[in-house]
C-alpha cells in the first residue's frame, strides 16, 4: 500500500518549496497579482489596445507588459499545479489550482485582441517595427505572428470564420464519445476459457501477451466494433477533413497540408521527404517481420501477433538510485558542463518527485517555468520501463533548462516539433549504456527488441498514418467520395505494404482506421516520426563525432523557439528536409535488426 503524502521523505519529494515555502505565501503573492475587483484584470495590457501601431516604443511597451504578466503567472500556476498533482484529493490544493486556471483563462480573453490587432497593421507598419532596434528582442516573434498575414481575411469574414470554430468541432468531439464513453467492448476468454474484460486499458496489455488466443480475440473484438459504426464513424472523420479543406480554401492556402504547415514554417517538403524515404526503405521492417515470424514460429503473422515481445519473462529491475546513477553517466556524450548539470538537479536540488503516493497524479513528466528550476513527476517502481521515462523527462527538463539559461523568456519554450527530440535522444543515450551493461543473452535480446518496436511504433507506424491523413485529404480536396468501403481498401493496402505480403490483414483489421484519434488532430502524428528520426540520427552524430558535433547539439537545446524548429535542427547538423535524417534512423533500425538476428 503505498504512503500518505505526509509520510513521504523530504529528498524523495520535489523541491516545490524553492518557489514558495507554503501555500499561503502564494496566496498572497496570487491576491497582490490578481487582485479580486473590477476588470479588466490587467488594465496595464489594455491600455494598448488600439495602440499597437502607433509607434516602435508602444509596440515594445505593450509586450513587455504582456509578457511580463504571461511570466508572472506561469511561475504561480507551477506551484498550483504541482502542489495539485501531489494529492489530488487536497481540497486547499484544487481551490488554488481552479483558481489559477479561471485567471489563466482571464488572461487570454484580456490578450486575444493582439494577434489580431498587430495582424490588421499595414505592411508598412509591419515593416517598420521587424527592422527598428527598439524591437530587437521582439523581432522573430512579431514575423511569427505576422506570417500569417497573407492568409488573413478581412475584418468582417474573419469574425464569420471565428464564429464557425464551435460547430466545426463537433466531428472530433462526438467521435471521442463514440470511441471512449459509449463504446463498450465486452469480455474475450483466453485460451484457459478465462472471461477477460475488454477495454482500451485492458487491450493494450492483451495485445502484447504471450497468449495468442487472447491477442486474436482482443484484437478482432475490438476492431469489429468500429467495424460496425464504420458509416457514423467514417461520416465523422469526413467532416473533420472537411472542415480542414474548409479552413484551407477559405484563407487561399494551396491545400490543406499547406495550411496547416506554413504557420509553423515546416516546409511541405518535410511531410513528403518523410513518407518518401520510408517508403523507399520498407525492406528493411520487412526482413525485422520475417525474423518475427520465424521467431515466434506460428505460421503466417497476423497483425494481432505484431506487438508481442519475442523473449518473454526477461524482468530487469533497477531501484531508483541505480537508475539515477546509470542515467547521469549516459549522458557523457554531451560533456561535463550538461552532466554536472543534470546531476546536481537530480541529486542535490530534488527535481523529481520519485515516488508513488496517495492519489498522487499518475505518469510522469517534466514541468517548470521560466523562473523556477524543472520538475519531473514520477511514480518510480523499480522497472526497467520507469528508468527510460525518468531519463526521457531528463532530456525534457535539460531542453527546457539549458534553453531558459540562454533565452529570454518570450523565446524560452519549444515547439511540438522540437519536444520529443531531446527526450528520445537521452532514452537512447540510456539504451547504448545498458546494452554495454546487461550481463545476459536474454536482456541483450529483450532490450534489442523493446528499441526495435520503439523505432517501428514511433517511425514506421506513424508514417503510415502520416500518409493516410494525406491521402485522405488530397482525396476531399479532389471531391472523392470518402466511403468506408474506399477507407477499408486505402487502409489495408497500407498495412499490407508496411508490414509486407505474408502478413495477413484480417477482416477486422481493415477498418483499423476508425480507431485512431489522431487523424482528427489536423496533421499531427508525422511529428512522431520526424521527432525520433531527428533524435536517432543526432545520437549517431554526437556518439560518433567530437566537440563540434556536441556543441552544435547543445546550442540546438539552448535555442528554445528563438527561430523556426526546421533552422534550429539545422543548427545541430541535420536537415529535415532532406531524406537522411530518416535514412539515418532506418538505417539504425536495420542494424538493430541484424544485431538481434545474430543473438537469436
Ligand atoms: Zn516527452
Amino acid at each position: 500500500m503505498s504512503k500518505n503524502r505526509s509520510e513521504v521523505a523530504p529528498q524523495d519529494k520535489w523541491n516545490v518549496e524553492a518557489l514558495f515555502p507554503t501555500l499561503t505565501e502564494w496566496e498572497v503573492e496570487f491576491d497582490r497579482f490578481a487582485p479580486a475587483g473590477s476588470l479588466p484584470q490587467w488594465p496595464e495590457l489594455a491600455k494598448f489596445k488600439g495602440r499597437l501601431g502607433e509607434s516602435p516604443e508602444i509596440l515594445k511597451q505593450a509586450l513587455d507588459t504582456l509578457f511580463a504578466i504571461s511570466r508572472k503567472l506561469r511561475l504561480l500556476y507551477t506551484y498550483a499545479h504541482l502542489r495539485h498533482d501531489e494529492d489530488i484529493t487536497q481540497d486547499a490544493n484544487k481551490v488554488a489550482y481552479n483558481k489559477i486556471s479561471s485567471i489563466y483563462h482571464q488572461f487570454n480573453e484580456e490578450s486575444s485582441w493582439f494577434d489580431p490587432e498587430l495582424l490588421a497593421l499595414s505592411d508598412a507598419t509591419i515593416n517598420n517595427m521587424l527592422t527598428s532596434p527598439i524591437l530587437a528582442d521582439y523581432h522573430f516573434c512579431i514575423e511569427k505572428i505576422v506570417r500569417v498575414k497573407q492568409h488573413m481575411l478581412p475584418e468582417e469574414q474573419e469574425a464569420l470564420l471565428a464564429m464557425t470554430g464551435k460547430a466545426l468541432q463537433a466531428p472530433q468531439k462526438a467521435f471521442s464519445a463514440i470511441s471512449d464513453a459509449d463504446f463498450k467492448f465486452g469480455t474475450i476468454t483466453d485460451s484457459k476459457g478465462n472471461k477477460k474484460e475488454l477495454t482500451h486499458g485492458s487491450y493494450g496489455l492483451y495485445i502484447r501477451d504471450q497468449d495468442r488466443q487472447l491477442r486474436e480475440h482482443a484484437f478482432k473484438q475490438l476492431h469489429g466494433k468500429y467495424k460496425e459504426y464504420e458509416n457514423t464513424i467514417c461520416e465523422l472523420l469526413n467532416g473533420q477533413i472537411q472542415s480542414h479543406v474548409f479552413n484551407a480554401k477559405a484563407r487561399g492556402y494551396e491545400s490543406s497540408l499547406d495550411a496547416a504547415l506554413f504557420p509553423k514554417n515546416i516546409d511541405t517538403a518535410v511531410y513528403h521527404s518523410l513518407i518518401k524515404t520510408v517508403n523507399s526503405h520498407l525492406d528493411v521492417l520487412h526482413s525485422y517481420i520475417s525474423l518475427r515470424e520465424k521467431v515466434m514460429n506460428v505460421g503466417q503473422l497476423h497483425l494481432y501477433d505484431m506487438y508481442v515481445p519475442l523473449i518473454s519473462a526477461v524482468d530487469i529491475r533497477l531501484s531508483y538510485k541505480e537508475a539515477e546513477e546509470i542515467i547521469i553517466e549516459s549522458v557523457a556524450p554531451l560533456g561535463i558542463y550538461y552532466q554536472n548539470l543534470l546531476a546536481k538537479g537530480l541529486k542535490e536540488q530534488r527535481w523529481v518527485d520519485r515516488f508513488e503516493n496517495k492519489n498522487k497524479r499518475s505518469g510522469g513528466y517534466s514541468s517548470g517555468c521560466y523562473d523556477s528550476m524543472p520538475y519531473i513527476l514520477m511514480n518510480y517502481k523499480d522497472i526497467l520501463r520507469d528508468a527510460f521515462v525518468l531519463a526521457h523527462e531528463a532530456g525534457h527538463s535539460m531542453h527546457s533548462l539549458l534553453s531558459r539559461q540562454n533565452q529570454p523568456y518570450q523565446y524560452s519554450d519549444y515547439p511540438i516539433f522540437l519536444a520529443e527530440v531531446a527526450s528520445t535522444f537521452n532514452e537512447d543515450l540510456l539504451m547504448r549504456l545498458m546494452l554495454d551493461r546487461v550481463k545476459t543473452k536474454e536482456e541483450r535480446i529483450f532490450l534489442i527488441n523493446e528499441k526495435i518496436e520503439d523505432i517501428r511504433g514511433t517511425l514506421f507506424r506513424q508514417t503510415m498514418f502520416a500518409e493516410f491523413e494525406l491521402w485522405l485529404h488530397q482525396a476531399a480536396e479532389q471531391n472523392v467520395p470518402l466511403t468506408p468501403k474506399l477507407l477499408n481498401e486505402t487502409f489495408k493496402e497500407l498495412n499490407q505494404r508496411y508490414f509486407g505480403d505474408r502478413v495477413i490483414i484480417d477482416t477486422e483489421a481493415e477498418s483499423e482506421w476508425a480507431r485512431i484519434p489522431h487523424f482528427y488532430y489536423d496533421f499531427y502524428v508525422f511529428q512522431y516520426a520526424t521527432g525520433i528520426s531527428a533524435a536517432l540520427a543526432l545520437s549517431e552524430r554526437v556518439v560518433n563525432g567530437g566537440a563540434a558535433e556536441q556543441e552544435d547539439y547543445l546550442s540546438f537545446l539552448k535555442s528554445g523557439c528563438s527561430r523556426y524548429p526546421i533552422d534550429i535542427l539545422q543548427t545541430a547538423g541535420i536537415d529535415m528536409r532532406s531524406p537522411e535524417p530518416v535514412a539515418a534512423a532506418i538505417s539504425k533500425f536495420g542494424d538493430l535488426v541484424s544485431k538481434l538476428k545474430q543473438e537469436l
